[in-house]
């Protein structure tokens, strides 16, 4: 049984995020995404407000053999791998600048949960520069973001600024 979390903000989800799982589909049985509850980076959208449009963006995807899980998480999160009997973290990585951050985690993660590996991800170069922070800048400004999202994800936005 091979199990994996996927932690993340996920403030909100994006088509990179979204390009992630999906490699990840064949080579876990299970996927647990793991929405950090982390009040002190005010975020767009609570924590259960990502899971429910995780959820909803997952309802419309084939994930084949693997069940996917959404479920929103604090603290560490080695601790909370752990606590489902996860034998891997997955982390996506884009640009060079991604890899001094998900180092010290990942070696930070190992040293906490030695018997969970950190599995790295590249999504498609079209994402290469998505991230949700970078998302709702242009969307603040009134930028088009189509495509960058799922599109459950910029009604759930739009209604965040009505
Ligand atoms: P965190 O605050 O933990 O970085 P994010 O929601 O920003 O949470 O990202 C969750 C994971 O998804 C991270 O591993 C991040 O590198 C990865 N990720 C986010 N956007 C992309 C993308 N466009 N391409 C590849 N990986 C991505």
């Amino acid at each position: 049984m091979r199990k994996a979390l996927f932690p993340g903000s996920f403030d909100p989800l994006t088509s990179g995020h979204l390009d992630i799982l999906k490699r990840c589909l064949p080579l876990f049985d299970e996927i647990v995404i793991g929405v950090l509850n982390n009040p002190e980076k005010n975020p767009m959208f609570t924590a259960d407000e990502r899971c429910s449009i995780i959820k909803e963006t997952l309802a419309s995807i084939d994930s084949g053999d693997c069940s996917v899980t959404v479920t929103s998480f604090s603290g560490l999160t080695a601790e909370f791998a752990r606590s489902l009997s996860a034998n891997a973290i997955i982390r996506g990585i884009r640009a060079i600048s991604d890899y001094e951050y998900e180092l010290k985690m990942t070696l930070m993660n190992r040293r906490l949960a030695p018997e969970i590996e950190t599995v790295f991800v590249m999504a498609a170069e079209e994402y290469s520069f998505v991230s949700s922070s970078l998302l709702k800048q242009v969307f603040s400004l009134g930028g088009k973001i189509d495509g960058l999202v799922p599109r459950n994800v910029i009604d759930a936005m739009n209604r965040k600024s009505l």
